[in-house]
């Protein structure tokens, strides 16, 4: 049996114990708050310390970027860790990874890296209004940024990007990017095996609501967008020497799309898979760090997920929705958390934006993200 051990023992974690029991894996997490390793489902049961997690497991896998280095060099001592440390700190380094993109001539919003009031002059000059500001490390969910729409308002949003620099560690920094008019929002989710075999699901459509994930929506889209996307995926997977799920991030413009950022790891956009393709984000993942064969990435039907945020119950009506899937993470429940996502499908995409209005009915009466406009959208 294979034993493998997750850093970061949140939702994807759990979602992975899930995907790897018919498959006979053995799935743990490391949960870098407690620094103890525990099962993913049931966090109460505990099976010791990191250095008992590394030698007890066949191989080691993260399921967030963030992971603190030295953890990540212990683990890829072992040579047990899949993807590499590398991969997994260009995707907490948007400085790295804005590095990466050049290098593979992925297109990309125009940017500038700025640690001083000179670097700030600089991208204002380089780059033209509106342009957002992002955290170099540990951005997520729209967390450590700015927008600045009008030159009136430079000197503050400076102020406040000083300020931060100044309480951050030293090698914080701050990506200033291009706002890009995007048409849509889309995402890519693939897999690579060691051998070099990759398998990439259909682009997914992204709406945010708050800076946060709020649905993602996977039906055929031309060809011409998922080859683009398909080609970058085995530019950077490739340049990478990948192994498991990477997911990138797009703006479309036009019939172009610009990387926007990646993720080295299971994604949010590609939940949908666990009811819309025919084998799901987290079992490829796992089968792909165990070097087993890819599972097919097909759609078998048009899919949406959409994400729970900061609520820890929907009512029972959502269960009446033809062909809907609720996942829970097991969460306590938190303004801005993901606590949960509900999966909905549909024989063709006419009868999933049928089933997305109806729960947009249930869910929009108590919170949930607006989906009143999105479901009419597909119709
Ligand atoms: P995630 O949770 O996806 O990791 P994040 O905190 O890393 O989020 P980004 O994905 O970089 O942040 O940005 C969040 C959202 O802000 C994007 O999905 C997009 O809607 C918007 N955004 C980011 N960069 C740009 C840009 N250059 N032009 C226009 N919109 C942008
Ligand atoms: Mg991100
Ligand atoms: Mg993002």
């Amino acid at each position: 049996m294979n034993k493998v051990l997750v850093l970061g023992a949140g939702q994807l974690a759990r979602m992975m114990e899930l995907a790897g029991t018919p498959l006979n894996l053995d799935v743990k997490a490391f949960d870098v708050r407690s620094d103890k390793v525990v099962s993913p489902i049931y966090p109460d049961r505990i099976y010791g310390d990191l250095q008992q997690g590394i030698a007890n497991a066949d191989v080691i896998t993260a399921e967030f970027e963030h992971v603190a280095h030295d953890v990540l060099a212990e683990c890829e001592q072992s040579g047990k860790l899949f993807p590499t440390s590398e991969a997994i700190k260009i995707g907490g380094d948007r400085r790295l990874e804005k590095a990466l993109l050049e290098s593979c001539c992925a297109a990309n919003a125009k940017h500038h890296f700025i640690k001083n009031k000179n670097d700030f002059n600089k991208a204002l000059e380089v780059l033209s209004l509106p342009i957002i500001f992002k955290t170099a490390l540990e951005g997520y969910d729209g967390k450590g940024q700015w927008r600045l729409k009008t030159a009136a308002d430079a000197e503050s949003t400076w102020q406040e990007m000083a300020d931060f620099l100044a309480s951050a560690k030293e090698t914080q920094g701050i990506v200033a990017e291009q706002m890009v008019p995007f048409d849509r929002e889309l995402s890519l989710v693939g897999v690579r095996r060691v051998n070099g075999d990759v398998a990439v699901y259909p682009l997914t459509e992204n709406h945010h609501t708050n800076g946060i994930l709020s649905v993602s929506l996977a039906a055929p889209v031309d060809n011409n967008l998922q080859n683009q996307a398909g080609t970058v995926f085995k530019a950077l997977s490739d340049k990478l020497g990948y192994v498991g799920v990477l997911a990138i991030e797009f703006f479309q413009v036009g019939e172009q799309l610009l990387v926007n950022e990646i993720a080295p790891r299971v994604h949010n956009s590609g939940h949908w898979t666990q009811q819309g393709a025919d084998t799901c984000q987290f079992e490829n993942h796992l089968r792909a760090i165990c070097d087993l064969p890819l599972g097919s990435t097909e759609l078998v039907r048009p899919t949406a997920m959409i994400n729970i945020i900061g609520e820890d119950a929907v009512p029972n009506e959502v269960l009446a929705v033809p062909s809907v899937t609720m996942h829970w993470y097991n969460k306590g429940k938190r303004a801005g958390r993901k606590m949960g996502h509900i999966n909905v499908s549909g024989e063709n995409e006419q009868q999933l934006a049928e089933r997305l209005q109806q729960l947009a009915g249930i869910l929009c009466k108590h919170a949930f993200p607006d989906l009143t406009d999105f479901a009419y959208a597909y119709i």
